[in-house]
């Protein structure tokens, strides 16, 4: 009856959510008087989840997982529930463990539910607490069915390091036939992309201009942080609709959001609010944005950006 979660990997390495992943189902299993078991596909670090909890790792190791294919992963992971005869699989709320989500519900006649920031409360049935209206709002929803999906919302539950002996082992299956195949991924840019970054930099219309977005991009060069902007930057056609966050964007829920010249409009901190640490740097005292942050500098981001750049690098070269 091991808790079974699924571990992400992102060019071979267990992403970090999976360790948060690894860290929250352990509290569960040890409240259910169980262990936790992974499985994770072409992993070349995947007994590091131990550090978390896991006692048992299953590596499907195969070139077919190279590309992430929803049936191939979907049918493989299906397979290991049963087998290991769980009823509870924990995955996070990436874009494609949501796909696996859905696709997961009806292989494994299960409840599922995305964004989930609470452990299940076992009253009437189970009970889970999600994000919902881009984090304005928490929904209570009651599971129904025996077996249980958790999309943990990321950033939600933290990492809590517990050691465990682990057993690792590497899995051959029998793929079904496939209908398609991918064949390559070329990326469009190598930038660390808003869903995965842990530090987000994020500008807005006080910048003036796409001619000083170097600030921005420097500063993100020297975090090793995604970018991020206001909508009105994006409608202004100063950076690509891509970047742009907030309820109409993108969410966001990095551990540090770095908001410069963006004055904190309700419509702006809907889709931020859930981040864990917001900078804010503005000019103006006043900006709603300072209410909501952790840490504000009320100053020119002309001014202040190069100078924690400057500060940055004095920093890293000390610690090199
Ligand atoms: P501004 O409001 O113009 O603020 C610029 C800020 O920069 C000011 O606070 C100013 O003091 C500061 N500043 C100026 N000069 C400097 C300087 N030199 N150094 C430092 N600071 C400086 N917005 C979003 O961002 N995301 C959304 O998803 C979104 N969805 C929306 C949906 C709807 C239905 C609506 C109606 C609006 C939506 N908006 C959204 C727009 C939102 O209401 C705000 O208009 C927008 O967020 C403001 O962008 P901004 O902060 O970049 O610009």
């Amino acid at each position: 009856m091991a808790i079974l979660i699924f571990a992400e990997t992102y060019k071979g390495k267990l992403k970090k959510d999976s360790y948060e992943l690894a860290s929250y189902a352990y509290e569960i299993a040890v409240e259910k008087g169980t262990t936790v078991t992974a499985v994770c596909f072409n992993a070349s670090n995947p007994d590091n989840l131990s550090d978390y909890g896991v006692s048992k790792i299953i590596n499907c190791s195969d070139d077919e997982f190279d590309n992430f294919d929803v049936g191939i992963f979907a049918d493989c992971i299906a397979k290991t529930f049963f087998d290991e005869n769980s009823s509870i699989l924990v995955l996070s709320s990436s874009s494609n463990s949501k796909y696996l989500g859905g696709v997961l519900a009806i292989k494994l006649n299960a409840g599922y539910s995305a964004n989930v920031i609470s452990k299940p409360i076992y009253s009437n049935g189970i009970s889970l607490i999600r994000n919902s209206f881009t984090n304005k709002a928490f929904e209570n929803i009651s599971i129904l069915t025996e077996n249980l999906i958790i999309g943990l919302s990321k950033n939600s539950f933290g990492l809590k390091e517990n050691q465990t002996k682990v057993e690792v082992i590497d899995k051959k299956f029998d793929l079904p036939n496939r209908v398609n195949k991918i064949t390559s991924i070329e990326k469009m840019s190598n930038k660390v992309t808003i869903a995965d970054a842990d530090i987000v930099v994020s500008g807005g219309r006080g910048l003036k201009g796409p001619e000083n977005w170097n600030l921005i991009e420097d500063l993100a060069d020297i975090l090793g942080a995604a970018t991020a902007c206001s909508k009105p930057v994006s409608d202004l056609g100063w950076r690509p609709h891509s970047e742009h966050v907030g309820q109409t964007g993108k969410p966001v829920s990095s551990n540090l959001y770095i908001a410069i010249g963006i004055s904190g409009a309700i419509q702006h901190l809907a889709g931020v609010n859930s981040s864990k640490v917001k900078v804010v740097i503005n000019t103006d005292p006043e900006a709603p944005f300072f209410k909501a942050a952790d840490y504000g500098i009320v100053g020119d981001a002309f001014e202040v950006v190069p100078t924690l750049i400057e500060k940055l690098k004095e920093f890293k070269s000390l610690n090199n």
